[in-house]
């Protein structure tokens, strides 16, 4: 697995923007994954080259459009820890904030990083984005950088995920390439939000010909009060 991320990692044009031993880690944390997969439901990718290449190299390809470097990111739904766990091996100086519902997966995500031994910096909530975005809770508009990959369509992913977001920030929405009809039906949610269109980006994973995409949304003013809106009612009326 090591050499399958060393060469990707080559290939996305990162070799040297990244720590010497990041392969190493990544394939060790890629491994944790593989094993803890034969009794948790971490992952529907059950070989090591799917691992390397579907969750190592498509979140490492996100180093191309965004300078992470001292930056504050919550991972919103972080699941297995993507992307943020593999920004943060990339990015030591990363200071990552890891959201999950699932108290079961962030407990093994603590497992993974105490292992690694190179993640400071981390914190990992126990929580519903759209309840750790309230004001009272201190997380909202205040990070850099908001990350999400695989779990809800644009509309509702915005209202989860852009309150976070500080003006001047960017919220990293991680979409494959048939997207197109989510974003346009996004438009309204994503100005009504405080955020503006900053850029689409497609790019190939290494080694496979799977072309995913990056939505890179800005944020301009702060959240109106109001948003997030509850769960039920997000998924029933999204904006
Ligand atoms: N981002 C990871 C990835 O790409 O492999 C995990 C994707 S998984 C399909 C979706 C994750 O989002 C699950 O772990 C789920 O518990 C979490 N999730 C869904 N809705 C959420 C919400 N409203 N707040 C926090 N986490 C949520």
């Amino acid at each position: 697995m090591e050499q399958i991320i060393s060469a990707g990692l080559e290939e996305l044009g990162l070799t040297g923007r990244v720590p010497k031993d990041a392969p190493a880690l990544l394939a060790q944390y890629g491994q944790m994954l593989l094993e803890k997969n034969q009794v948790m439901n971490l992952t529907a990718i059950r070989d090591l080259e799917g691992v390397a290449r579907l969750h190592m190299l498509d979140c490492a390809a996100l180093l191309k459009f965004c300078d992470f470097e001292g930056k504050t990111l919550i991972d919103v739904g972080t699941g297995a820890g993507f992307p943020g766990m593999v920004l943060k091996i990339l990015v030591p100086s990363l200071k990552l904030t890891l959201l999950d519902s699932l108290g079961k997966r962030l407990d093994w995500l603590s497992e993974v990083y105490e292992d690694l031994d190179c993640m400071d910096s981390i914190t990992a909530f126990h929580g519903r984005a759209e309840e750790f975005s309230a004001p009272i809770k201190g997380y909202r508009d205040s990070f850099d950088l908001v990350t999400a990959r695989a779990v809800a369509e644009l509309r509702v992913l915005c209202e989860l995920c852009l309150p976070f977001v500080k003006v001047g920030g960017r919220f990293l929405a991680m979409k494959s390439t048939n997207s197109d009809q989510e974003l346009e039906d996004a438009a309204h949610a994503i100005k009504l939000l405080g955020g503006r269109m900053a850029g689409v980006e497609d790019y190939r994973i290494p080694g496979t010909e799977v072309v995913h995409r990056l939505i890179i949304i800005e944020k301009v003013a702060p959240t109106l009060k109001g948003y997030p809106r509850r769960w039920a009612r997000m998924q029933k009326e999204p904006l």
